[in-house]
């Protein structure tokens, strides 16, 4: 048989996979360099999307030129001199015809640039023009080479595309290829999309797109040829999602919890305080999920002091009325053994039989518990991730609730699924995920806000301090705890400064990195120097993760009423510790603490009826510090801050979809595009809920694209 039958008898996705040497403009010699790029076939030519462009729109024309002003001329290296001049400089000239006229470039000091110009080369140049003895000229401007000497002679395009490169290949050939390899093939590609789609969503057909997407003619014709990739990919990520939402929904069965009236209001009873509107409505959500028989997958989040832990007990209280056990999960033994305190409060004359369970548990303690909760008798645990370990069972479990959901990691959380059948899931967390990251990460996610804060909270105050203010603030903060107010103060560092190490590193995790730590506040030593200086006259109390669980627990009590007024901490005390009497925040060496880590920590002091104050002291933060800084002292709103730390930081710094375990995004970027991501999700949603199986004809090509894509990552099957 002939192995390459005549072209007319081959199909276009034969056509596609044409081999790159046999594809017109590429040749064998060029195919070897292609290869190595991984570029196999003329498809995957096509979809060799430019890593940038070379903007050659708004060029000033040299008629045009007007001295000081900057200009970006686009023209041809008609002349290369260098000499040395009398004062001994290097000096470098190169004439550049521009148009109908010329410029003079000028670089001094710069031999290297030398071998960089040559007759003929193709170059933007962006700079301030003066005039010099009746010719233009630009001192030190930038330079960009346009490569453009394999490319089509006289080629006019406004913007060139910039590929990855490899040994054996150069710009030119590369665009010279892309011409010839789209004029070929580009109308050979299968439209994924049905017309409508296209036309619903604004998007171009493929063809029309793929061309402007590697020749764009502006940034406009770019920016509409991107935004179909952009939707593609981003419709395709929220499709998985929506499906294996779908299934899971489909699949599992989880405790009908049927939350009475007669429930609620025993419930209600229990509480100390009315509930706010935010509140109100969480409760309802949560409520109504709990009756279904498919286990709740809710995120709640609220600013610190919202009063997400009320909502926890009544999710929790329900369930335990309904017959089921309830697990309440929190990151650090100090916030678990809180939280087992305000429950004790709550519960003080209920029937419910509940523990709290954490690393510093007796073993006798621990086995009570667990021979409790295994036989059924026990209705609830309060922990840390200790409730997650393999002996930990349960004989009814109805409700997980995970505190500060953050501050684990993705595989703790999966692990505690498995602990029992099908539980519901509420997670809560007050450093709230940027909504475009959840709209990807958690696409399968459920979400409840909490806008309001308890009546009566008074504003925060931020001070950006320099060292020479220090005095001031201590004698301020001495002015508040004589009023009987008070205060903590903390360390990024447990002890020597030497030591580096001896952060709490678990409550560490999103600390940033890249500042040396020679003069980095330790909490045992700002604690002696407080003591022996500006707060002698005050009880001054210690905590760091280093210390035994009692001691811990002990210190957390005496500040909590009121015996210690000062608490000199690291940061263990970041997230959900409730002392709402204290009103005074000192930060030493803020510019190690992360931007949410900073507004958690401010959060401990805005908690009661008084008004915070929070002073942050640093040390030669480096620019990105110092952004940090100025933006929590600018806001107090997490929800802005969260956005703001997901500018500084970017997309992938956070829980980024590796993490998640899915494949890198090729085009499209979570902070830019977020346009983009909310359409792709309505549309996502809106496909999967009219056709779970995605098998109507006219989607076959989305759902193959799927399948291809996440079909084994997010363990589709086969879809429906
Ligand atoms: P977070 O959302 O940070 O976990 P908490 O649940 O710890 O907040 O609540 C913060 C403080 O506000 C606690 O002292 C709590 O008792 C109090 N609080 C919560 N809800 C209310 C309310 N509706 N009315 C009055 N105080 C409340
Ligand atoms: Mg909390």
């Amino acid at each position: 048989m002939d192995p390459t039958p005549a072209p007319a008898e081959r199909s276009p996705a034969e056509l596609l996979a044409t081999p790159v040497q046999f594809v017109r403009g590429v040749g064998p010699q060029r195919a070897e360099p292609l290869q190595r790029l991984g570029l196999l076939t003329a498809r995957d030519l096509l979809f060799y999307f430019p890593r940038d462009y070379q903007d050659l729109t708004d060029l000033t024309n040299v008629k045009d030129l007007e001295p000081d002003k900057l200009v970006r001329l686009r023209g041809t290296v008609a002349e290369v001199d260098s000499r040395v001049t009398n004062a001994g400089r290097f000096m470098l000239g190169v004439l550049v015809k521009a148009g109908a006229g010329f410029v003079r470039c000028m670089w001094f000091d710069q031999r290297w640039l030398r071998e960089k110009f040559s007759v003929g080369q193709d170059v933007l140049v962006t700079g301030k023009v003066r005039l010099k003895s009746l010719i233009w000229e630009l001192v030190h401007p930038q330079v960009t080479w346009l490569d453009t000497a394999d490319d089509e002679p006289g080629s006019a395009a406004q913007m060139l595309p910039v590929y990855g490169l490899t040994e054996g290949l150069t710009q030119g050939a590369m665009r010279r290829m892309m011409r010839l390899t789209l004029d070929a093939f580009v109308d050979l590609l299968d439209e994924v999309f049905p017309a409508e789609h296209l036309a619903e969503h604004n998007l171009w057909p493929i063809a029309t797109a793929l061309r402007h997407l590697h020749f764009p003619d502006n940034r406009e014709q770019l920016a509409q040829a991107r935004r179909r990739f952009v939707y593609q990919e981003l419709l395709i990520l929220q499709l998985g999602l929506a499906v294996q939402r779908y299934r899971r929904r489909q699949a599992s069965s989880a405790p009908v919890i049927d939350v009475t009236g007669k429930i609620d209001a025993r419930i209600r009873r229990l509480f100390p305080f009315e509930l706010t509107a935010g509140q109100q409505s969480a409760i309802l959500e949560i409520a109504a999920d709990l009756r279904q028989p498919v286990p709740m997958n809710r995120l709640l989040q609220g600013d610190v002091g919202s009063g997400k832990t009320i909502v926890a007990v009544y999710a929790m209280l329900a369930a335990i009325a309904a017959g089921y056990q309830a697990v309440i999960m929190a990151p650090t033994e100090i916030l678990a053994r809180q939280h087992a305190a305000t429950l004790g409060k709550i519960l003080s004359h209920s029937q419910v039989r509940w523990g709290c369970l954490t690393g510093g548990s007796s073993t006798s303690e621990r086995q009570e518990l667990l021979a409790g909760l295994a036989a059924g008798t026990t209705h609830a645990v309060i922990g840390t991730h200790a409730v997650l370990q393999q002996d930990v069972q349960f004989a009814k479990l109805g409700l997980v609730v995970i505190d500060e959901q953050h501050k684990f990691g993705v595989r703790q959380r999966a692990s505690l699924k498995q602990a029992g059948a099908n539980p519901h899931y509420l997670v809560m967390t007050a450093t709230p995920i940027p909504r475009s990251l959840a709209l990807t990460l958690f696409g399968d996610l459920d979400v409840t806000t909490i806008r309001d804060a308890p009546p009566g909270r008074q504003p925060i105050h931020t001070y950006l301090a320099a060292d020479e203010q220090r005095e001031r603030w201590w004698e301020f903060v001495r002015k508040k705890l004589t009023e009987g107010r008070q205060a903590y103060v903390i360390a990024p560092l447990v002890d020597s400064p030497a030591d580096a190490e001896a952060t709490d590193a678990a409550e560490d995790a999103d600390r940033p990195e890249g500042d040396s730590p020679k003069q980095i506040a330790s909490a045992e030593a700002v604690f002696e120097a407080l003591c022996h200086g500006p707060l002698e006259a005050f009880r001054v109390g210690l905590i760091h993760g280093r210390m035994s669980s009692s001691d811990k627990e002990a210190a957390m009590a005496a500040f909590r009423d009121g015996r210690t007024q000062v608490l000199v901490s690291t940061s263990v005390i970041e997230v959900g510790v409730d002392v709402p009497n204290a009103t005074l925040m000192t930060i030493e060496s803020a510019q190690r603490f992360g931007l949410s880590q900073l507004h958690q920590l401010r959060g401990r002091v805005s908690r009661g009826l008084h008004p915070g104050y929070c002073c942050l002291f640093t040390d030669e933060p480096s620019p990105e510090a110092q952004r940090r800084l100025e933006a929590l002292s600018e806001s107090t709103d997490g929800f802005a801050l969260a956005e703001a730390d997901f500018q500084i930081r970017g997309p992938g710094d956070l829980l980024g979809t590796r993490q998640h375990g899915l494949p890198p995004l090729r085009i499209a970027d979570l902070v830019s595009d977020r346009a983009e991501l909310e359409e792709a999700r309505q549309a996502a949603q809106a496909m999967v809920s009219a056709d779970p199986g995605l098998s109507d004809p006219a989607v076959s090509k989305i759902r193959r694209m799927l399948l291809h894509r996440y079909g084994r990552v997010m363990d589709l099957g086969d879809v429906g």
